[in-house]
């Protein structure tokens, strides 16, 4: 992609209203534009991340066994009546009138919906365990919207509903959300910390807030600070193997780790004072287990192996794609801008044309775009007419996790420059060693 081409509306100047880092250096790096207050428009640039970042979610949701589909935006109030929800939700929910005065509603979340698409198919426990997730934007008035996409009114969830027969299969269901969420938020460049949460009126232990420091983070938390450690378990995990699964969970569930609703100053106190952690948290993920709530008021019931009918057991997952995206610049940045992991870059590298018109700058960016794209690799050229001091800030800013600097000095002795943007470390190298160290191998 060449910048002269593309959409990048930089910012110069800090945005005056934007509160912490990430919302700044969105807007500066011409991700996301806010249309309305806590509603944003994602910018091409944004845009990538956000599809990279739904990407990594889908995958491991599909590992673990989860299937996708995609609910409406739109929901019908009667839904919401069956669960008794529609009166109880208050001013969160955004409610509508269809032109036959129907009642409807923009979703803030699908468990009424879920259930209905389940009681219409499913009769059997032979048809479970069975989860099903989407990827759709949510919509709820937050009294107050604030951090750009971090809390925003409308944003993209990822939420998935496990249905079983009883409270013991559902556990394992649960099981395995929670490593499926310890590998996605791995495969981010997060450091998420499983922490014990809120549970409604069912009480139990089924309900983990995943949690990433910063201290921008709304939450307070309080955790041993070994879990910062602990290993996440590989791609090569077996969610089959349901004692696998509770092995992991019960490691990641061993230490002290909550957030202040669940807090518990006694426990936290026995945790030696050197390992104990006091900090603020982003909340990026929930996993809910809340067994017959909806099944039961909505009549979603299956026949056991003895043939009577019971509610099926639910539980619910979500996580927040639109507040990762902000996630993973608070947790990696640094004052002139982004450093994007790897896996979530919008772009793997910037080619920086320092002389575009120079016939031999303009063959080696050429050459080196289309050297990289063979090997998977997407590169974003920078062949503006800008001042080079310019477009150095410009590919700090916007964080690719590489740069290659391309001038004819340097192509007089047959180098570029390349530069890791995480450590600044650079080095001149030859056009064939910059694709190899870009492209790996
Ligand atoms: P919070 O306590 O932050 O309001 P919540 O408990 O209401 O979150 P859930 O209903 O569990 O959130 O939603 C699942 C996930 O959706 C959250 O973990 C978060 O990642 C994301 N999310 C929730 N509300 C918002 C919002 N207003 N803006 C962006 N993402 C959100
Ligand atoms: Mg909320």
């Amino acid at each position: 992609m060449h910048l002269s081409r593309y959409f990048l509306p930089i910012l110069r100047e800090t945005p005056k209203d934007a509160e912490i880092v990430s919302h700044r250096l969105m807007l500066r790096a011409g991700m996301v534009r806010q249309e309305s207050a806590g509603i944003y428009a994602w910018l091409p640039f944004g845009h990538r991340v956000l599809s990279k970042i739904t990407q990594i979610v889908r995958e491991e949701q599909n590992r673990s066994g989860a299937l996708e589909l995609l609910m409406p935006t739109i929901q019908s109030a009667d839904l919401w009546r069956e669960s008794g929800r529609y009166d109880a939700y208050g001013k969160e929910m955004l409610r509508m009138a269809d032109r036959h005065e129907r009642d409807m509603l923009y979703g803030p979340t699908n468990e009424e919906m879920i259930t209905e698409i389940f009681r219409a198919y499913i009769r059997s426990y032979k048809q479970l365990p069975l989860n099903l997730y989407h990827i759709q934007w949510k919509f709820r008035d937050e009294i107050r919207p604030r951090f750009g996409t971090m809390r925003s009114r409308e944003f993209l969830m990822k939420d998935a509903y496990s249905f079983d027969l009883d409270q013991e299969s559902a556990r394992l269901s649960y099981n395995k959300m929670f490593v499926a969420y310890l590998r996605t938020f791995e495969r981010l460049g997060l450091k998420s910390i499983p922490m014990r949460a809120e549970s409604g009126p069912i009480g139990g232990d089924m309900s983990h807030e995943f949690i990433i420091l910063a201290s921008t983070g709304e939450s307070e938390v309080y955790c041993h600070r070994d879990y910062l450690d602990f290993a996440v378990p590989g791609p090569d995990t077996n969610f089959d193997d349901a004692e696998a699964l509770k092995k992991i969970v019960t490691r990641w569930t061993s230490l002290y780790a909550a957030t202040s609703e669940k807090h518990d100053r006694d426990a936290f106190a026995a945790v030696p004072k050197d390992k104990q952690v006091t900090a603020r948290g982003i909340e990026v993920g929930h996993i809910f287990y809340f067994g017959t709530r909806y099944s039961e008021p909505m009549k979603a019931v299956v026949a056991g192996p003895d043939g009577t009918e019971r509610p099926v057991h639910m539980g619910s997952y979500g996580i927040g794609p639109t507040r990762l995206a902000a996630a993973v610049i608070e947790a990696s940045h640094d004052e002139v801008g982004i450093i994007w992991p790897d896996a979530v870059a919008p772009f793997d590298v910037s080619i920086i044309n320092l002389r575009p018109g120079d016939s031999g700058c303009d063959v080696a960016c050429e050459q080196l775009e289309r050297a990289l794209a063979a090997k998977g690799k997407e590169a974003l050229v920078d062949d503006t007419q800008e001042r080079p001091g310019a477009k150095f800030a410009t590919a700090d800013l916007i964080g690719l996790p590489w740069q290659i600097i391309v001038g004819p000095k340097g192509l007089g002795q047959g180098q570029v420059e390349v530069k890791r943007r995480a450590t600044g470390e650079r080095s001149s190298v030859s056009i064939g060693d910059a694709i190899r160290m870009v492209a790996g191998g």
